[in-house]
């Protein structure tokens, strides 16, 4: 734990002319508010004031006055933007109602919630995020060019890419960063690559999920790529998930490990993934909240597309490692990396915790919901998950989504002009 006067020390140390204070909207999006150091250091205690209006889905007008508390165990320098000696940090915030009041629409806040939860019981969550993302052409005006800049597949050496170039950038500025990368490597479709971040406590995990994903997409820019965490950027290739790799500890042991069972799955594990099972109809839509999601969680392209868990299959919705102890890992495929972490992880998390309370041990096999539309119909059925939200962030959130759904559903695509045109 970061102290105060630890902080104060380090920004001094480090010449820290600028802090961007950093947090996540209920849907996702990181915010950003920039403040000369000086600034900062004279408003620590109260919290830094800013107008929640300006929010999506924040404070409505009467209430505008919010507050960022930021965690001084987030600090992190920004290598890239820090190039004269002046350098530039950050700090991650909780969102403040009042001086005193945790705001209930802060997505970090819900996940603290639920991790208290497991710490009461003794737990501590691990969790290891595997970012996949495509890196393309930085386009024109076009939104979304997805031209590929490389034919290379999954694993290939990358003798002459560029994406290996900007890979190994990104890789060197996380590390500078203080992350640790556990793995890199191309992934199967042409452009498609994916970072794999050491496994963390499950605050600190979503916290890294957001830093890496800014990270990536700043480094690419500087190259004239575009990165993007868009689940299926391209039609006939595999997506881009957010595979979740989470073990539960207890008294500095891993609790999913038992060599007595078999698979070496311990009877908490067992009831942890029939818990996930059970809510993933009900937590898809926070965990593949756009109508893109739903483009990747289709048959044969490694995704799942129902609530089955295997210790091999990539089709399955969880996978069990075979790795033996301390490493034993259950992997949850079907997030994407567009789904706000906080909300994800907190949702899953609630959702294994219910199956450890209730000691759940089958689970009837469902479909994963096959558009936004019904997974927020699915969402507003599972009372579990709903909880966990809270009625503040589960209204905003479903009441932003099902525009976004009934948006999308009356536009004319592409496609359909193509299509039929010309034919009738
Ligand atoms: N890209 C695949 C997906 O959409 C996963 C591939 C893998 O197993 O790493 O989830
Ligand atoms: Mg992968
Ligand atoms: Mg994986």
């Amino acid at each position: 734990m970061m102290k105060k006067e630890e902080l104060l020390k380090i920004i001094n140390k480090l010449n820290i002319k600028f802090i961007r204070l950093q947090f996540t909207d209920i849907l996702g999006k990181i915010k950003n508010l920039a403040l000369p150091a000086k600034n900062l250091i004279n408003n620590l205690d109260d919290g830094i004031v800013f107008d929640g209006s300006a929010i999506d889905g924040f404070a409505r007008l009467k209430e505008k006055k919010m507050y960022l508390k930021p965690d001084y165990n987030t600090f992190k320098v920004l290598p890239w933007r820090s190039k004269r000696g002046d350098r530039v940090a950050r700090l991650i915030c909780d969102v403040y109602a009042t001086e005193k009041q945790p705001f209930a629409g802060g997505p970090r806040n819900t996940l603290k919630k639920v991790r208290s939860r497991f710490e009461e019981l003794g737990y501590t969550m691990f969790v290891g995020p595997e970012i996949e993302f495509f890196l393309f052409k930085n386009g024109n005006a076009r939104a979304a060019e997805t031209l590929s800049y490389d034919s290379n597949s999954y694993f290939d050496l990358e003798t002459t890419s560029k994406g290996r170039e900007v890979r190994k950038e990104i890789v060197l500025v996380l590390n500078q960063m203080g992350f640790k990368v556990k793995e890199t490597h191309h992934e199967v479709a042409p452009g498609q690559h994916e970072i794999s971040l050491q496994d963390q406590g499950v605050l600190a995990a979503a916290d890294d999920i957001v830093t890496a994903k800014f990270v990536i997409k700043s480094v690419a820019d500087q190259y004239g790529l575009q990165a993007t965490f868009m689940p299926k950027p391209v039609y006939g290739k595999t997506g881009s998930g957010l595979h979740l790799q989470q073990s539960l500890f207890k008294n500095g042991k891993n609790v999913f490990w038992d060599e007595r069972q078999s698979l070496n799955l311990s009877k908490i594990a067992k009831c942890y993934i029939n818990g996930l099972l059970e809510h993933a109809v009900g937590f898809t839509a926070i965990t593949n909240p756009t109508v893109n999601s739903y483009k990747r969680l289709v048959a044969g392209y490694e995704a799942p597309v129902s609530t089955t868990w295997s210790s091999g299959s990539r089709n399955s919705l969880l996978r069990v490692t075979t790795t033996a102890g301390e490493n034993k890992k259950i992997e949850l495929r079907n997030v994407d990396a567009i789904a706000n972490p906080y909300l994800a992880l907190a949702s899953i998390l609630q959702a294994g915790l219910d199956g450890i309370k209730k000691e759940r041990e089958t689970s009837l096999v469902k479909q994963l919901p096959q558009d936004l539309n019904t997974a927020l119909e699915e969402l507003k059925k599972d009372e579990v998950i709903q909880t966990v939200l809270g009625k503040y962030i589960s209204d905003k959130f479903i009441t932003a989504k099902k525009i976004e759904s009934d948006v999308y559903q009356t536009q004319i695509h592409d496609w359909e002009l193509k299509r039929y045109l010309d034919m009738f």
